[in-house]
């Protein structure tokens, strides 16, 4: 289920609450809950849903320790929860401590801030308080003293330990905190600038700014663009030996390893890899299709466009380029109602007869390599796919902007065998695709609608440990694109990304040695 008859859904990162769950979820947690109490008619709820939103997306990390759910008074099978619950105005919010008891009202959010900022700050404050039990999850927020940290190792064995020098009003240090709380191999703690021996001794002069101590006792400053909780927490989740808990963990050499049976095959994590497109091209074309014995209606219009697509944009090697052409002129041909996918192969196997046209057969992932053989791969070509196909009918310039989105989008309903991403990414197209009204528009539309998935699976099953879900690109591929406010919120600048993707996925930047 995507869509609820509410303002939110689970792909919100936000637990929809009902008279079935709700016992469950707020009573029995080892996490802290805040619950958004609302009515779908009222406007103010439908303003407030925005942040809410962002909050969710925000704050997905600290889930084990803070959880947020909402829930829907004006839907009356829920009005029992909400007069339970002493509900008399909406939006409310209340907040309630892990093992919270099935007597409790909760805890009131009174004059809440509007803003994702001071949300998450008062998150804060009240997961501090002192009269409630403490989230097991939660690693200690109060500032750390010397001695704590001098004995930090006998006690830890983590490998890295990051402190936070701040003054005693910043968050920071408490949200990067929270932001690692599911990541192995790394503790943060935040140090007050009146800590002056370690001040000293770490030779710190900026407030905020982090550093790295390991248990060989070295130091060094974290590298940032930004001295914002952000650019701290993209840096330390991606420190060499952190990865996300919970997950099957492979060893990390030099050079992660996998453990298909295929031997790993060292590459460039910033590039595109000809082998992952033409990998697509073969499971699309070869495996997920095959699964349709006749192709009809709607399908057949969206097979069509998007082998078009594929045989006006994709600027692979000669002769799979010639492949592809000459599979769209047969099916353009195609004027019956149906086609039946065995002839389509007949095609596409056959192509090369009089010509050197091929599309190799089989899969060699590289960039898409996953550390098992159930991560990646296909999906991950797929995205690269679509992104390199946007950026290349950006190159020609005189396509119809939506051309290779509808190819997608019509590709992915249709055909793509992950039906729930279908669904998501159907449900997305229709929220804002037809606000595209550029190449350029394009191109950023699937970066971000990517990036919302990237959000959604952030500590999911399916990401693989070793490539966790970020909002990409990161600080280190592409500095500019990152930015900050005045309050220290991160920001993106979508021109510098715009121009980063134009480059990033163009023809001649794609690498076709597969070990380079
Ligand atoms: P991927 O997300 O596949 O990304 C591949 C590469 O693209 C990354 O390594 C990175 O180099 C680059 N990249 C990352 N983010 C961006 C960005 N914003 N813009 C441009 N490039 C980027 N899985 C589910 O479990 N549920 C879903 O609902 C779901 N929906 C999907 C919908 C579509 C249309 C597709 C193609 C896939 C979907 N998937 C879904 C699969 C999921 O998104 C990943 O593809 C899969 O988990 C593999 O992840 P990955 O680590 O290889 O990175």
């Amino acid at each position: 289920v995507i869509a609820d008859a509410g303002l939110y859904s689970a792909s919100d990162q936000i637990i929809v609450l009902s008279p079935d769950n709700v016992d469950s979820v707020l009573f029995s947690s080892s996490a802290a809950l805040l619950v958004e109490f609302y009515a779908t008619w009222c406007g103010h709820c439908v303003a407030f849903s925005t942040v809410w939103k962002s909050l969710a997306r925000d704050i997905k990390e600290w889930k084990p320790a803070v959880d947020l759910a909402a829930i829907d008074c004006a839907d009356e099978k829920n009005r029992p929860v909400c007069i339970r619950f002493g509900i008399t105005g909406y939006p409310s919010l209340k907040f309630f401590p892990a093992y919270s008891s099935n007597t409790t009202q909760g805890r009131e959010f009174q004059g809440f801030p509007r803003d994702v900022r001071g949300l998450r700050h008062h998150i804060i404050d009240k997961l501090e308080m002192r009269d409630q039990m403490w989230p097991p999850a939660c690693p200690p927020l109060e500032a750390a003293s010397e001695a704590e940290i001098d004995s930090f190792f006998q006690t830890n064995s983590v490998k890295h330990l990051a402190l936070v020098f701040e003054k005693k009003n910043s968050y920071v240090g408490r949200e990067v905190t929270l932001d690692l709380l599911q990541y192995e191999n790394i503790a943060v703690r935040r140090v007050l600038d009146t800590e002056t021996s370690l001040v000293s001794r770490f030779n710190v002069t900026d407030f905020p700014s982090c550093y790295l101590y390991n248990s060989s006792g070295s130091i060094s400053r974290l590298k940032v663009l930004n001295e914002a909780r952000v650019f701290y927490s993209y840096a330390l989740q991606r420190l060499p030996g952190v990865v996300r808990t919970g997950k099957m963990k492979t060893p990390i050499i030099d050079l992660i390893k996998n453990s298909t049976e295929e031997e790993w095959r060292p590459f460039n994590k910033t590039r595109v890899y000809m082998s992952d497109l033409e990998s697509a091209l073969h499971y699309s074309l070869r495996v997920e299709l095959a699964a349709h014995v006749t192709i009809t209606g709607a399908d057949l219009t969206a097979l069509k466009k998007y082998i078009n697509v594929l045989a006006t944009y994709f600027s692979g090697r000669p002769s799979v380029k010639s492949a592809l052409k000459a599979v769209d002129s047969w099916l353009q041909e195609q004027e019956g109602t149906e086609i039946k996918y065995s002839d389509f192969r007949d095609v596409l196997d056959s192509v090369g007869e009089t010509s050197d046209a091929v599309l190799p057969e089989g899969v060699q992932w590289v960039g898409c390599q996953g550390s098992q053989a159930r991560y990646r791969g296909y999906p991950c070509s797929v995205w690269n796919l679509f992104h390199v196909l946007t950026v290349q009918a950006k190159e020609i310039d005189d396509s119809d902007p939506l051309e290779v989105l509808q190819a997608m989008r019509g590709y992915v309903k249709s055909f793509f065998g992950c039906r729930p991403c279908a669904t998501h990414f159907e449900s997305m197209a229709q929220e804002n695709m037809n606000k595209v009204t550029s190449l350029s528009d394009a191109v950023l539309w699937l970066w971000s609608q990517h990036n919302r998935v990237n959000n959604r699976l952030a500590g999911d099953l399916s990401e693989d440990p070793h490539f966790p879900k970020i909002q990409w690109p990161p600080p280190e591929l592409c500095p500019n694109c990152h930015s900050v406010k005045w309050t220290g919120e991160h920001s993106w600048n979508r021109e510098e990304v715009s121009a980063f993707l134009q480059n990033y996925f163009s023809s001649d930047r794609i690498l076709s040695d597969y070990l380079q």
